[in-house]
């Protein structure tokens, strides 16, 4: 614990060592306004959704008013962020106000968003916007709703207080109206508030502004033990050591579960540094992620990750990368040998739920064959070959029913609809973004030759410049493709895999089985993990500008959509009005427009 900040208003930016907190008040917002409220994250809490109504509740949740009774406190981490040691971070724009327990007897902790400079804020604002806001609150319920532990958001609260940001238009800064969000969890603690001991980094020179402190340290090892893992507390309360093992090995597990379950939605985290891993296993801290629409495995959808450190097929490893830091910070506590068995659990558990995650997927309910994980790896790929879209490609394999598998036509009929969901020529064109363009490339390519080391100190190789001529030329390729070309492509493509896919099927039966159950038990199990609906980029940017003309119904009905994901087509849609509309509401499942393929997220 630092002194509260309005004492040190002259020194506000500051390095905070000895402390794992700094006691602050949030700054209030000029005519706060109620963008939307998630009735069952408010519940949490023990708040009914009626609350929303009353004028006390705008003050308190937009930060103009100080809960009774809540000390609002920035707390004080580090982080790795891209691979490197930054130092000191902290909640710069967040607040602790307190943890409340429910009826249930839960404890919840409550953060604003958005309300305010920190001592951790460092040369920004500590102001959110109501797009970002929007996004995370938005995304928080939606991976609840899609069954990934994550961050809760109760409210979201925009405001006549204007904040600059960087987006020019005509050489002018835009003003964006500050926004403000509540975000519930068991703890906001993250690996990062453990790297706040760190020695100097060898690589950055850093350390961690409570470098020594043990005490405090210990302090904050024994705290999250006890409350987030309480049976591992009380089974070694004299052996901090086993303690501290339990603890990292659940950890791992968490972590290993939690990435298995973002691979499975297509969920691209795009920030995956070590103070954006919860210590709980949530998702945490919702930049700008992105929902795979069209399968790509190198999709990064974080504009600054040039590197693509953080593209979707690399979170697993770059999640194993974090706990592995994490272990370094508990090193005090937890041996080498102790670690490498948490993060050997970490692989273990990923990859048990990800494929019996990925077989749910597929419909692959009665049985289980080794064969499988290369059944799914071809799926994958001919999703990648196709330009087919990650979500819909899944959902519609609930369309192969069993009985019809010897139906000649049965197979086509299924594979028709998957070529509806991939790309156009012209759309995988207008999509393609080469890292720089073609004659700079080139003269990368010779001078490689010459002076490879040249190559080196800008970050590039040999290898990623002939990547990428060979992007380009497949690129010129697809640009003299017609759409009934690729399509006839593609389907030799699908029919192959469905093949596949029908002999394993075939696989399924068992004698005392009848098929039309076992169908009808596969498309329950498939639906059930298979979403229809996902927080696509697209879909939240249609709600976001709409919410800056001040019309806010559209992120309060993808608020509702995003309540049941896993919704059969069958099923009433979300309001009477829409149900007659059925055109109006296919917008929300479909792949994106052609429109929206470029669309980029800040
Ligand atoms: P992130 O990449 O979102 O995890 O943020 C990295 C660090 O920057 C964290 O310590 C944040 O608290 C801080 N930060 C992000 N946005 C702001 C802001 N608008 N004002 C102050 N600090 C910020
Ligand atoms: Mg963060
Ligand atoms: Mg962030």
């Amino acid at each position: 614990k630092s002194l509260p900040v309005d004492e040190e208003k002259e020194n506000y930016v500051r390095s905070v060592s000895g402390a794992c907190y700094s006691l602050v008040n949030p700054t209030p917002v000029k005519n706060p306004q109620l963008v939307s409220a998630s009735a069952d994250a408010l519940n949490l809490l023990g708040l009914d959704i009626k609350e929303i109504q009353r004028p006390e509740f705008i003050e308190y949740f937009s930060g103009n008013k100080v809960i009774p009774g809540s000390e609002p406190a920035a707390h004080c981490y580090c982080g790795h962020q891209f691979g490197h040691f930054s130092g000191q971070l902290g909640d710069g724009c967040a607040l602790y106000l307190g943890e409340v327990i429910n009826s249930n007897g839960e404890r919840w902790e409550l953060q604003l968003k958005g309300s305010g400079k920190t001592p951790y804020s460092r040369h920004a604002d500590g102001r959110k916007v109501l797009r970002s806001s929007i996004r995370e609150f938005l995304c928080s319920e939606a991976m609840h709703y899609l069954g990934i532990p994550t961050t809760r958001a109760g409210s979201c609260i925009t405001s006549e207080s204007l904040v600059a940001r960087d987006i020019f238009y005509n050489g002018n800064v835009i003003q964006e109206q500050a926004t403000v969000i509540s975000r519930i969890a068991p703890t906001f603690i993250r690996f990062g508030s453990f790297e706040i001991f760190k020695t100097r980094d060898a690589t950055t020179g850093r350390i961690g502004p409570s470098v020594g402190r043990d005490d405090i340290f210990h302090l904050l090892l024994d705290y999250v033990t006890e409350h987030f893992y309480p049976e591992i507390y009380k089974s070694h309360l004299d052996d901090i050591e086993a303690r501290t093992a339990g603890f990292f090995n659940e950890i791992c597990r968490l972590t290993g579960r939690l990435v298995a379950m973002w691979q499975c939605v297509g969920f691209c985290h795009g920030v995956l540094n070590t103070d954006n891993m919860s210590i709980v296993g949530v998702t945490i801290d919702y930049g700008p992620f992105g929902f795979l629409d069209r399968y790509d495995p190198a999709h990064i959808c974080n504009k600054s990750d040039d590197g693509g450190r953080y593209a979707f097929s690399k979170q697993p490893s770059v999640c194993k990368w974090n706990l592995r830091k994490l272990s370094e910070a508990l090193s005090p506590c937890l041996s080498t040998e102790k670690a490498d068995e948490g993060l050997e659990l970490y692989e273990m558990e990923f990859q048990q739920t990800y494929l019996s995650k990925i077989r749910e997927k597929l419909g692959l309910v009665n049985k289980a064959f080794p064969e499988d994980s290369d059944l799914v790896e071809q799926f994958l790929d001919t999703l990648h070959e196709t330009g087919c879209d990650f979500t819909n490609g899944f959902r519609k394999l609930n369309k192969v029913v069993l009985s019809h598998l010897n139906d000649p036509g049965h197979l086509e009929m299924v594979c028709d609809s998957l070529l509806d969901e991939c790309a156009t020529p012209d759309e995988l064109v207008k999509s393609f973004k080469p890292i720089m363009p073609i004659h700079q490339l080139m003269m990368f390519a010779s001078l490689g030759e010459q002076s490879p080391m040249i190559l080196m100190s800008l970050g590039l190789s040999p290898e990623m410049i002939k990547n990428e001529l060979t992007k380009i030329n497949n690129m010129e390729k697809v640009k003299k493709t017609t759409v009934e070309e690729k399509r006839k492509t593609d389907r030799e493509t699908w029919l192959t895999w469905l093949a596949l896919y029908r002999s394993r099927l075939g696989r399924e039966y068992t004698d005392d089985m009848e098929i039309d159950k076992l169908q009808e038990k596969r498309v329950e199990v498939m639906n059930n993990a298979n979403p229809r609906f996902v927080l696509r980029n697209h879909i939240a940017q249609s709600a976001i500008s709409l919410a800056e003309d001040g019309d806010f119904s559209e992120v309060n009905k993808v608020l509702q959509l995003l309540q049941k994901p896993y919704d059969d087509e069958s099923a009433p849609a979300v309001d009477e009005a829409a149900s007659s509309l059925n055109i109006e509401m296919s917008k929300y499942f479909c792949r994106p427009p052609d429109t929206a393929l470029s669309l980029s997220v800040t």
